[in-house]
């Protein structure tokens, strides 16, 4: 059973992504969802609703041991499950100046975008080493490129996910496994919910935020063979902010 695993899939691009995949490539869907059940039921109800199969798989991906726990015990119940595609996604802002910044908002942004980013992918890439297949997709952001006051912790953990696309990519290359980054500008989810969007609209050439839908065609793509030859890259998908 080829499956994809999806963190941080209850809503927003994570959502948008499982439901691509789903019908896009005919993946068991693994829903990741570390608190909002009824928004990561809602994600699995409309893949199944579609005619995909999906199931939650709920941990906090700041946890490894938690990780490791879920994600060996889902193993062991599908011994013939195969997590061919992994998409990080999961992610958390916490905007404030650098001098006012806590220590916790600067841990928890890194500890679940970077720091989760390591402890769900080193699990899992075991399998795709066994396998000698797999592809790896990591949600980083405009930030991470071009960092934005009042995201120096966020603009951190996105450039370390960059780092780590590159290092990563070229470690597994020869096992036919592929590892990129893809980089959204402004995306119409709930993260940039007291965003003062105004402020920023100017700045985008194509004049309107991204919808998750958009990004999830984009990581649809670096998950199927025809992206077989493309790694260690990171995908700007940003209407131009970034160019
Ligand atoms: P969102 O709507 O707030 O969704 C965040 C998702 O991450 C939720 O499914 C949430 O699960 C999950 N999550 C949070 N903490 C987690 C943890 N510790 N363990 C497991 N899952 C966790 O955000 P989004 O806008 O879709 O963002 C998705 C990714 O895209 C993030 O990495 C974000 O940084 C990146 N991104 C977003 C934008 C944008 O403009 N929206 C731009 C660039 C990059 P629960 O619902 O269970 O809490």
């Amino acid at each position: 059973m080829n499956c994809a695993l999806i963190t941080g899939a209850s809503k927003g691009i994570g959502r948008a992504i499982a439901l691509q995949l789903s019908r896009d490539h005919r993946l068991h869907i693994l829903i990741n969802y570390s608190s909002d059940l009824p928004a990561a039921e809602e994600t699995l109800a409309t893949i199944t609703a579609e005619g995909g199969s999906a199931e939650l798989l709920k941990f906090n991906v700041e946890n490894k041991q938690e990780v490791d726990s879920v994600i060996s015990n889902w193993q062991q119940e599908h011994p013939d499950g195969f997590i061919r595609v992994l998409v990080n996604n999961a992610g958390i802002a916490k905007d404030t100046l650098f001098m006012w910044m806590s220590e916790k908002n600067w841990d928890d942004v890194i500890g679940i975008s970077l720091k989760g980013m390591f402890n769900v992918t080193q699990n899992v890439i075991r399998q795709m080493l066994k396998n000698k297949t797999g592809r790896i997709i990591n949600m980083s952001s405009v930030s991470g490129l071009k960092g934005v006051a009042g995201q120096t912790n966020y603009s951190a953990a996105k450039a370390g996910i960059i780092g780590a696309t590159k290092s990563l990519a070229q470690e597994v290359a020869k096992m036919n496994i592929t590892v990129n980054a893809v980089a959204p500008g402004f995306i119409d989810t709930a993260m940039l919910k007291g965003v003062d969007m105004e402020k920023y609209m100017k700045s985008i050439p194509a004049g309107r935020i991204g919808q998750p839908e958009e990004v999830a065609h984009l990581v649809s793509f670096l998950a199927s063979e025809k992206s077989s030859y493309i790694t260690g890259e990171v995908i700007h998908i940003n209407g131009g902010l970034y160019s």
